[in-house]
């Protein structure tokens, strides 16, 4: 099912007209949800297909924005970046964090954000899956 959603705060928009395009055109976004947008795109890499999931989901969002980010900046401070996609087959938000080095050493790290934090997190966000990317792999 396609879902149409504004390009500037994320919210998924109802046709207007049968058109969906007029309606994620003219959308009234809320400035608050236009900030948020630009401090996930301003934190994340974003597929297309991560913002209305992550966008229309307050919870997760806030979480992305604040302690989740500060997590992953503290347990992977030389990471490239960090990718959210959203797969429809797990219907999950998949979290990448793109690491440049060798797999042993990037897979230690990501063992100990699960041991140290992740896991307990991981009842509360169900809907949120992390993994590792590596470059060159
Ligand atoms: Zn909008």
């Amino acid at each position: 099912m396609v879902e149409a959603f504004c390009l500037r705060c994320g919210k998924v928009v109802e046709p207007v007209d049968g058109s969906l395009f007029k309606a994620a055109q003219q959308h009234k976004c809320d400035e608050k949800d236009v900030k948020r947008m630009d401090e996930l795109i301003d934190k994340y890499n974003l597929v297309f297909s991560a913002i209305p999931k992550v966008c229309n989901d307050g919870k997760l969002l806030s979480f992305l924005l604040g302690e989740l980010h500060e997590k992953l900046r503290q347990y992977f401070p030389d990471a490239e970046s960090f990718v959210l996609s959203y797969s429809a087959e797990h219907e999950c938000v998949m979290l990448y964090v793109v690491l440049d080095k060798e797999p042993e050493e990037a897979r230690r790290q990501l063992q100990k954000f699960d041991e140290e934090w992740w896991l307990d997190m991981v009842p509360k966000y169900k809907n949120l899956s992390i993994h590792l990317r590596l470059v060159g792999e």
